[in-house]
């Protein structure tokens, strides 16, 4: 059976989860490990442009191997969130920043850029497919993973002609294990995530693959994750594997870095940064040196430090840790002024704060 959703064509799975069995799945799903009945596809060909749009069941690609994207990696991402509203009905958040975003993103890899209304409502359509599968326990969302992958077959190096858009969705608890403790950084001195021209400010997988090793090192060293400095002079603070950072002074001013061109621009940073403001705080967008977070976390100067990103919202940064040393950001624990930023955003989210700043992509 095949209906037509707008311009998507609505192939529902045969074979979609039992209920019952969902409803165990929707107790704990963890991250990422549970993926609901559908998927949503677009195809793009030199010749036909964006075309065959279509809600089907979730199921393997069968791609050659000499396929693109396996071996110059031309792939890009995003990551967004499905909430619960307490009317029941459900809510993007600021789903047009994520098509803007993917556009940047593809225009970085040579990928064709998909129009932002096809990217909404590609996601809109999937969501409203899959609303039983949005959980509705506190701190708990379904996320939505928009990617597009180069799927020529051939193994010349150049942008491929062919390319396939797809969204799939996996209903998600707390991020981070151990729910909202602060998270323990390590600085690596031996690798960088991103160079000035290179793709840090695009959200594709390359750069994830080149961070990897710095996590496994970080890990290693009793960290849950890493906090990247420059590439240039391997001094200012740049950003998590997948995560902005925030500092909070003792007079009660923020401060993050700077958009460069080596750093994501994160929808939760530019929330976050309207919300403070919002709040009467100063919010400067500056750079910040390791040895200076180093010393002013033990002068009491700083007081806070918080990571954020869609995934795991707002975490705050307990202690840093590198080969030579190691301090503690205030006293190690969440701060006031991370929990309220925390709240603020989340209370906006699911629907319980006044979204003064239509951000709210309510769901039919
Ligand atoms: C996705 C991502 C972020 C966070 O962006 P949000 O839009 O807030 O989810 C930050 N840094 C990197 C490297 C990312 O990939």
């Amino acid at each position: 059976m095949s209906t037509s959703k707008g311009t998507f064509r609505f192939e529902p799975n045969p074979s979609p989860c039992d209920p019952s069995e969902r409803y165990t799945l929707l107790e704990n799903p963890g991250f990422g490990r549970v993926f609901t009945d559908h998927m949503a596809t677009i195809r793009y060909s030199e010749a036909l442009g964006w075309n065959d749009a279509k809600i089907g069941a979730r199921e393997a690609f069968r791609l050659e191997p000499s396929t693109l994207v396996f071996h110059y990696a031309q792939e890009i991402f995003e990551g967004m969130k499905a909430y619960r509203l307490p009317d029941g009905s459900a809510a993007l958040f600021r789903p047009d920043a994520n098509a803007r975003r993917f556009q940047h993103s593809a225009a970085r890899l040579a990928m064709p850029l998909l129009p932002e209304e096809l990217f909404i409502e590609a996601v809109r359509q999937l969501v409203q497919i899959e609303s039983a599968w949005i959980p509705s326990t506190e701190g708990s969302a379904l996320y939505l993973r928009p990617f597009m992958i180069a799927t020529e077959a051939v193994l010349g190096v150049k942008p491929s002609s062919d390319y396939l858009f797809c969204v799939v969705a996996t209903p998600v608890g707390a991020y981070f294990k151990g729910g909202s403790a602060a998270v323990k950084l390590w600085t690596s001195e031996r690798y960088s995530r991103a160079a000035p021209g290179g793709t840090g400010d695009a959200k594709c997988g390359g750069n994830y693959a080149a961070s990897l090793a710095a996590q496994a090192e970080a890990i290693r060293h009793g960290c849950d994750q890493v906090v990247f400095l420059d590439a240039v002079e391997r001094r200012w603070v740049e950003e998590l594997g997948g995560m902005n950072v925030f500092f909070v002074f003792e007079d009660g001013s923020l401060q993050t870095p700077p958009l460069t061109g080596t750093i994501l621009a994160g929808i939760t940073r530019a929330s976050l940064i309207t919300l403070a403001r919002d709040m009467g705080m100063t919010v400067r967008e500056e750079p910040y040196a390791i040895d200076q977070w180093e010393a002013d976390a033990r002068s009491g100067r700083l007081v806070e430090a918080f990571a954020c990103g869609t995934a795991a919202v707002v975490s705050a940064i307990g202690h840093v840790k590198n080969s030579e040393s190691a301090f503690t950001v205030g006293d190690g624990n969440v701060g006031p002024v991370t929990a309220r930023l925390k709240a603020a955003l989340l209370g906006i989210q699911t629907g319980r704060a006044s979204d003064a700043h239509g951000w709210v992509h309510r769901l039919p």
